[in-house]
């Protein structure tokens, strides 16, 4: 009797979150969305945060190519409510003030904005309050470039991703050609490289590994084996954790 409550009580719902953090392009919210899904739990893509505080500068001018008005972006960045819905495809939108822009947020343009807006310390402040708000509840995975080191510094489990810079050049060419994006994959290399170097060399957060966060490097790792380790792992931790 002893041993089977034991067991009930370990499987209990004792929710954790994890932090999935890596370069762009690694396949985070690959990782992150299917252990959601096989936990039951909330997946939030923070990228798709700064994406929309981008498209929300572009929008209204106070950004350009090479650009940025920021205390115009400061004074206005209160008014950014960034927002999730599950489309009855499965599929995680992302919204802004109430509008799906899901597909606008997607551009290699936005996801240079989205970079560029990231290295200012008032828009991380924000979306940093604004996720873990999100977090509160547990429950959440969360995959970012700060998630293990400043949104959730005491998430149970913290995985950081890597994988060669050709090898996600490719995965997001692919991904781009398959939206119908008009883009060549040394472009697409030329991006990660740019965006790899602004993420890791910012003074605001720069992307780190957290010190107790597990790397793994899926240049030649399958999906399924991915979701395996991730997996594993949860079931290491949570039974630590007990
Ligand atoms: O992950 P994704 O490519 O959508 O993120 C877009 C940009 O937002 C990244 O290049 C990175 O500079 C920034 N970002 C960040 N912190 C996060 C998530 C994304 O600085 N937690």
């Amino acid at each position: 009797l002893f041993t089977r409550s034991a067991i009930v009580f370990s499987t209990g719902m004792k929710k954790i979150n994890i932090a999935v953090d890596g370069f762009s392009s690694c396949g985070k919210s690959t990782i992150a969305k299917g252990l959601a899904k096989e936990l039951g739990y909330t997946y939030i893509d923070s990228g798709a945060m700064y994406r929309a505080v981008a498209l929300f500068a572009y929008r209204n001018g106070w950004m350009t190519d090479t650009t940025i008005d920021e205390a115009a972006l400061q004074k206005h960045i209160s008014e950014i409510v960034i927002s999730f819905e599950t489309a009855p495809t499965g599929q995680q939108e992302t919204y802004l003030n109430g509008e799906n822009v899901e597909r606008e947020i997607r551009s290699l343009e936005i996801g240079n904005g989205a970079s560029r807006v990231s290295t200012l310390g008032f828009v991380r402040k924000e979306l940093v309050r604004q996720q873990q708000a999100m977090g509160k509840k547990k429950g959440v995975v969360m995959d970012g470039r700060d998630i293990g080191t400043v949104v959730f510094p005491d998430a149970e489990l913290k995985i950081f991703l890597t994988a060669s810079p050709e090898v996600r050049a490719r995965r997001r060419f692919e991904e781009l050609q398959a939206k119908g994006t008009p883009v060549s994959y040394e472009e697409t290399l030329a991006n990660v490289i740019e965006r790899d170097e602004r993420d890791t060399t910012r003074s605001e957060s720069p992307l780190r590994k957290a010190p107790d966060a597990i790397e793994l490097d899926n240049s030649n790792v399958t999906i399924t084996e991915q979701l395996q380790w991730a997996m594993d792992m949860f079931n290491k931790i949570t039974t630590q954790h007990e």
